[in-house]
């Protein structure tokens, strides 16, 4: 049998009589949206960020998104004004800049860590550089203490992309209370999965937090009251209760994709496959399980004629997308090889030792053409 990238049907089974109750516990209760089940995961899930605000919103894009234009609306941003982002992200992070009619300045990232290089941040740093986006690409937290540096000297709002990275910490602080404020996605496929869409936004800034809030609302702050021009984008009450259920579990989670991880790294020694590096233990959940291999697609062949189904995270950076013609121009050649040769290994909470170990067969196998 093949081993599948990721199994949400055995994730979401392992837990179906809990789910299946607080699935009937909304229906029951004739209330679905902003309600008791949003307000309690809420509040669980700032706790368990370390922070004082968690607004639970429709989509990890929707909560990148809001930040900013919760930032623009309290008038810390402008027009034109410029976020300095990875080059080498998923897509979201540039839309939600661009969305808000700022300016996304990709920069390259530390080929070791694939997270964004500080050096390469503050050289991008100008006139009209208002803000950093930090990614924690594929669950790896991103080097805060260097970018909260930055952030401080130049008067910058420091922004988290958390949505891969739901537990990674650092000295006992946990992704999305490094920065100013942080976006998290709930897409099923992340670490802390709902069944359906969902994000929050986390912060432990009251007054932003107030106005994310409205913004999701249709800028309401009491019903029929409208103070901004907001948007539709909330997390429902059955995701909320679903993923109240998930978050009880998320750190059991982390601590198998460590264990997986852990025997990856063991287990694979080849020539032409570059693991992953870490920096420590915690301040990786493994959200992607990422190698590098000049021949990438013909890793990916043979992994598939071995059984093991495998993912490219990402095939096309961000300023080479058809949707943004203005910034084919720009050189990242770090971006552009890591975009050739990265492929993602299966990971996840359910995947078995026996799994893995065929995994790392599969690799070890590999013979790289010339
Ligand atoms: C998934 C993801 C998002 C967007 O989240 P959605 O819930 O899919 O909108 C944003 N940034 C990164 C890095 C992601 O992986």
């Amino acid at each position: 049998m093949d081993i599948p990238f990721l199994n949400l049907q055995a994730i979401n089974a392992r837990h179906a009589d809990e789910l299946k109750a607080a699935a009937a516990r909304v229906i029951d209760s004739g209330w679905y949206i902003l309600g008791q089940e949003l307000a309690t995961f809420e509040q669980d899930f700032a706790g368990y960020c370390g922070v004082r605000h968690a607004i639970g919103v429709g989509n990890g894009l929707d909560a990148l998104s809001l930040i900013l234009r919760a930032y623009k609306e309290l008038g810390a941003l402008h027009d034109g004004d410029e976020v300095i982002v990875p080059g080498n992200t998923f897509i979201a992070s540039f839309l939600a800049i661009t969305e808000n009619r700022l300016v996304p300045v990709p920069v390259e990232p530390d080929p070791a860590s694939f997270n964004i290089d500080s050096a390469c941040v503050a050289a991008a740093i100008g006139p009209r550089t208002r803000a950093i986006m930090a990614v924690h690409l594929y669950g790896q937290l991103a080097d805060m203490r260097s970018l909260a540096e930055l952030a401080e000297r130049h008067h910058l709002l420091l922004i988290e992309d958390a949505a891969q990275a739901h537990g990674a910490s650092s000295d006992g602080r946990r992704a999305g209370a490094f920065g100013h404020a942080a976006g998290f996605s709930f897409f099923p496929a992340k670490n802390l999965g709902a069944l359906g869409d969902g994000g929050a936004v986390v912060t432990n800034d009251t007054v932003l937090a107030d106005r994310v809030a409205a913004l999701r609302n249709y800028g309401s702050d009491v019903k029929y009251r409208h103070l901004y021009q907001g948007i539709n984008s909330r997390l429902d009450e059955l995701q909320a209760a679903l993923l109240r259920v998930k978050l009880k579990y998320l750190d059991d989670d982390s601590a198998h994709r460590r264990h997986i991880a852990r025997r990856y790294r063991e287990g694979i020694h080849h020539p032409d496959i570059q693991l992953p590096i870490v920096q420590s233990e915690e301040q990786h959940v493994w959200h992607l399980f990422v190698v590098r291999c000049a021949q990438r697609d013909a890793l990916q062949r043979h992994l598939q004629a071995h059984g093991v189904h495998s993912q490219v995270h990402y095939p096309i950076p961000p300023h080479r997308q058809v949707a943004y013609p203005g910034l084919h121009g720009l050189q990242l050649p770090c971006t552009e090889q890591l975009h050739r040769e990265v492929l993602s290994l299966p990971i996840g909470p359910t995947l078995r030792d026996e799994d893995a170990d065929r995994v790392i067969a599969a690799c070890q196998s590999f013979e790289c053409p010339a």
